[in-house]
């Protein structure tokens, strides 16, 4: 079955007869037969194409993504800055040859270096937010010859060993274990504690604002006050930017919210300009010079930092710069907030309270099986959303910051229907 690249000619042209029926087979039997159940259980259209804020299903409907991919589509889907870079580079050269230097890697950890905070340089290029904290926590063993880790419940840093590790949900722990010995977890906004945990820790691993937790939003100045206890023991600061980096939070990292600069910074979802998978660690240069100055190859990646992902983390970061995305985050993201808090008001009994920082929007339920009634109505009325992996009773609203303030009307009324459908169900019961 051949589809056209134009979203006109499959509306026009109607159902694409087969699709779901094939995709769904293809699911049940070769990719996650429980998965593949229950997204049909829950309605799961399949995707086939998407623009900007919006994807399109096999049927020829629009649905605005606010799942967002899980924070990936800072830009939208398909930016054409990135689209138009990825192509550029395809005709000269996709994946490194890793003997020679390699353009791109060099241009965008050199654009990385400008954008983030404070003297953080030296750029590590991989293809995944896990990869990333892989990364991030073996550099801060080799740099302070220490081995704890401290990081905060219900985090979410990953699911490989060493960032399931660190993160928070022992569900996703449990069949693994044992993990890495010596990672603690602290309670997460609060210093209580932490300045004896990490008396002999290697690092404190901490997110500027827990997304998979169920987006928790710290008071300003606690990165501030973790800032300086790492600074009086000696362990490392890692800012997990993998989901609030880039603009996602109304400024172009989250922990430039309380202007703290962490020892290393990981990133991915966001850096990829939605096109090319993108995973980086970037640190400072002394953190990097005493883990590897004399061990270059120490960790390494043979896909990391290839030339159409850095094609495409370059044109990402240009466009939006270039197009002030970050400022439409905050505004949008005040927005959408506001309207999800007065939503959450006016339905208390399913929502407790909406929560946020940008574009990146909690609306936290009085039980999590509510969510179960809310996305599946949201998607009737064309608008995607996600659970919160750490917290299943936060879904979560994390749309492109390229998002307009009509797209914000028309989500927040769909998440309206999805509160009144979950309030009529709860009263039926
Ligand atoms: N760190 C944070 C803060 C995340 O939110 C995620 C994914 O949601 C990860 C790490 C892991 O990223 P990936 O799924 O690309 O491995």
């Amino acid at each position: 079955m051949s589809l056209s690249n134009d979203p006109e000619q499959d509306t026009v042209g109607g159902r694409v007869e087969g699709l779901y029926d094939e995709t769904y087979e293809n699911y049940k039997l070769y990719v996650n037969p429980t998965l593949a159940r229950v997204m049909k259980v829950s309605g799961s259209p399949v995707e086939v194409r998407a623009q900007g804020c919006t994807i399109w299903d096999q049927n020829g409907k629009a649905y605005l993504d606010f799942a967002g991919g899980y924070g990936v589509f800072t830009l939208g889907h398909r930016h054409p800055k990135v689209v138009a870079a990825v192509k550029a580079q395809l005709d000269l050269m996709a994946l490194s040859g890793k003997t020679m230097f390699n353009i791109m890697l060099g241009r965008a950890s050199k654009r990385l270096a400008e954008l983030a905070p404070g003297d953080l340089q030296i750029s590590f290029f991989c293809n995944s937010g896990t990869e990333a904290v892989e990364g991030a926590i073996k550099l801060a063993r080799a740099a302070t010859k220490r081995r704890s880790i401290v990081a905060t419940q219900d985090a979410f840093h990953g699911k490989t060993l060493g960032s399931l590790s660190a993160s928070g949900r022992e569900y996703f722990k449990d069949t693994y274990a044992p993990l890495l010995e010596d990672v603690a977890h602290l309670e997460y906004g609060s210093t209580t504690g932490l300045e004896e945990a990490l008396r002999d820790a290697a690092a404190f691993i901490v997110e500027p604002v827990q997304g998979e937790g169920g987006v928790n939003v710290p008071a300003a100045g606690y990165l501030r006050q973790v800032r300086e206890i790492c600074d009086r023991t000696g362990a490392l600061l890692i800012a997990d930017e993998v989901q609030t980096g880039l603009g996602r939070c109304g400024t172009m990292f989250a922990c430039d919210r309380d202007g703290v600069v962490p020892d290393i910074m990981t990133l991915a979802k966001g850096l990829s300009g939605g096109v090319i998978p993108v995973g980086a660690y970037i640190a400072r240069t002394p953190v990097w010079n005493a883990g590897y100055a004399k061990h270059p190859v120490m960790h390494t990646s043979t896909f990391g930092g290839s030339e159409i992902a850095c094609a495409a983390a370059l044109a990402a970061m240009d466009a939006l710069v270039e197009e002030d995305l970050v400022e439409n985050a905050r505004v949008r993201g005040a927005q959408l907030l506001a309207g999800a808090q007065e939503l959450a008001r006016k339905y208390s009994s399913v929502a407790r309270e909406a929560r946020g920082l940008g574009l990146l929007v909690g609306v936290e339920l009085t039980n999590e099986g509510y969510g179960g009634w809310i996305i599946p109505e949201m998607m009737k009325h064309g608008v995607t959303a996600a659970w919160t992996l750490n917290m299943q009773r936060v879904i979560r609203l994390e749309p492109p910051l390229v998002v307009t303030e009509s797209e914000i009307d028309k989500a927040l009324a769909a998440l309206e229907a999805g509160l009144s459908t979950a309030r009529e169900k709860l009263g039926a019961l």
